[in-house]
């Protein structure tokens, strides 16, 4: 391929908007650009990396005996319904009208379809294990659509589900996608990391999240340098609160903190810790409220607060409810006599010595609170987000905590949208049984962008050879002094049995446009010809990721390249 006859529109300047790496380069090389926000056209460089993730996806997939299908992105609302996600997922889901009155979503994920097409064509345990996968765009409505295609309202998703007659069955499917996944990544040239993770929204049993450890990732895992653990840090269980010093043994007191309310103010006003504090937040779930008390320096998971609270997804209460139900405003509310409303406690407030908290008066907290004599009967249990230096769960070292981008979810969903819509097959005895699933997602539009996280310096991207757009750049200097082109024509002709994809730079620009946009698209090799050419018959062969270059030949070209792209 030519370069003036294909679409490559670099930019000279960082694009303002972009945040993190990937985001600037996507733009920056031509890539993508944006139509709308969370919404971004792939231009024939970018596509060409996409669809070879999608190949390796699809090799890998149909290796492990999945079959592609394609579902339709729009669904009808019936379906939805007997899922009882048509409510519970309504905050990401772009739902429409038909002219004649049908209501659709634009599909977010695609359980509903696959187990309703399950339902109607498999009736037999005979037919099963089935797994079945697509490769196809999603949308999800995001509050806050940021980092390109890290976090867009539309994606590519590679949305896959198994369906077994026994859990033995399911656990064989979903070791089968676990490796499956091990083997799409590492073909990417990313470093994944499987890690334990939150079933959250989905339901189910047991998840790994394939993680991109990066600094720009959205993502926190924990990681424990002792055994290897490593789990998402909502997943990451916290168990015990760290014992911080002896009780004067002294009555609560009441101190007047005229609008001190955050930890922060509060910390400096008393001249103590942060780990002092039992800090109590007002939540709401389906309705209702619900104090959750923590330590001042930790933060509440809110995804294992769901948990506790049978599934409803809480929220933080609004300033009239927290008035209503603690009697004042917020930032002055605390477990000491509060009544009518129910009280979770994290671990960590369970050893606080002679602690402070809100009064529950406007303007008024309290000290010397010890919460085992001042609020008797609470249970203890596990609400924080992990944090580093937190005892690892598995073997009680101090872990640490890392910054990942997720690229892929392997769950075990067990039998709830089997269930639901009715994929029950005949087993061996005639008896019925919901089918097994399990379901597992590759985000291949953001697998673009990770891998870019991971392999990019500052002069641009950094492709590994498997998904460059282009793994060789044959580049012409002075592509209009006779012998030039013809040079150029000799080594795209010796490279052509290789198999390698080509892009030959014949654009009358001048040398330093033309590395620099090499450099910033990041072919892995790029082949110089110009007028040293001609006069010493030598090409130049330089590999973008190591920065060796070498002069030779144009017959020892195909041999070089091979070499440098292994
Ligand atoms: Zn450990």
């Amino acid at each position: 391929m030519k370069w003036t006859e294909t679409l490559i529109a670099t930019l000279r300047e960082d694009p303002q908007e972009a945040e993190i790496p990937s985001h600037r380069l996507m733009l920056r090389a031509g890539l993508m650009r944006k139509l709308a926000s969370g919404l971004y056209t792939w231009l024939p460089l970018g596509l060409r990396v996409l669809r070879k993730v999608e190949n390796i996806v699809r090799e890998e997939m149909d290796r492990a005996g999945a079959l592609e299908i394609l579902m339709p992105i729009l669904q009808p609302r019936e379906l939805w319904e007997k899922s009882g996600r048509w409510e519970s997922m309504d905050a990401i889901m772009l739902k429409a009208r038909t002219h004649g009155g049908r209501e659709l979503v634009l599909g977010p994920t695609h359980e509903e379809v696959v187990t309703g097409l399950v339902a109607g064509e498999i009736s037999s345990y005979r037919r099963l294990p089935v797994n079945l996968y697509q490769i196809n765009t999603k949308f999800r409505d995001e509050i806050r659509p940021r980092f390109g295609v890290m976090r867009s309202r539309e994606f590519i998703m590679k949305d896959g589900y198994s369906f077994d007659l026994d859990e033995a069955g399911a656990d064989r499917s979903y070791r089968l996608m676990y490796e499956a996944y091990q083997r799409i990544f590492r073909r990417c040239g990313l470093e994944a990391m499987a890690v334990e993770a939150d079933t959250g929204m989905m339901g189910g049993r047991e998840s790994h999240e394939f993680m991109v450890p990066a600094e720009t990732g959205e993502d926190e895992i924990a990681v424990c340098p002792g055994c290897g653990y490593s789990a998402n840090v909502e997943q990451a269980a916290v168990r015990e609160g760290q014992f911080n010093g002896a009780r004067t043994g002294e009555a609560v007191r009441e101190v007047p903190t005229p609008g001190l309310r955050t930890v922060e103010e509060l910390a400096e006003f008393f001249s103590a810790s942060p780990r002092r504090f039992i800090k109590t937040l007002i939540y709401l779930a389906g309705g209702k409220p619900v104090a959750v008390l923590v330590r001042g320096d930790r933060e509440i998971n809110e995804s294992k607060l769901a948990k506790k609270l049978g599934g409803a997804q809480p929220v933080l209460a609004d300033g009239e409810t927290i008035l209503r139900v603690t009697g004042a405003p917020l930032g002055f509310s605390g477990p000491v006599g509060l009544e009518g409303i129910g009280i979770l406690a994290d671990y960590s407030v369970a050893e606080i010595a002679d602690g402070i908290t809100g009064g529950n008066r406007e303007d008024l907290h309290l000290v010397n609170v010890n919460i085992d004599r001042d609020c008797p009967g609470l249970e203890f249990v596990d609400l924080a987000l992990a944090a580093a230096g937190d005892p690892c769960p598995s073997c009680g070292k101090p872990i640490a905590v890392r910054r990942g981008i997720e690229v892929g979810h392997v769950f075990k969903l067990g039998t709830k949208y089997s269930r639901a819509l009715g994929a029950v097959v005949k087993d061996e005895a005639g008896g019925e049984r919901p089918a097994i699933m399990g379901c597992y997602g590759i985000g291949v539009s953001r697998t673009v962008a990770a891998v870019i996280e991971q392999h990019n310096d500052d002069r641009g991207i950094v492709w590994p050879a498997a998904v460059a757009p282009y793994q060789v750049l044959v580049l012409a200097l002075a592509p209009d002094q006779p012998g030039v082109p013809e040079a150029a024509e000799e080594i795209i002709s010796a490279l052509a049995p290789t198999g390698r994809d080509i892009l030959y730079d014949d654009r009358p620009a001048s040398a330093g446009v033309k590395f620099n946009d090499a450099d910033l698209i990041g072919f892995p090799v790029r082949i110089t010809v110009g007028k040293r050419f001609l006069r010493t018959g030598l090409a130049e062969v330089k590999h973008r990721a190591s920065e060796e270059v070498h002069t030779v030949p144009p017959e020892e070209v195909p041999a070089l390249v091979d070499r440098l792209l292994a």
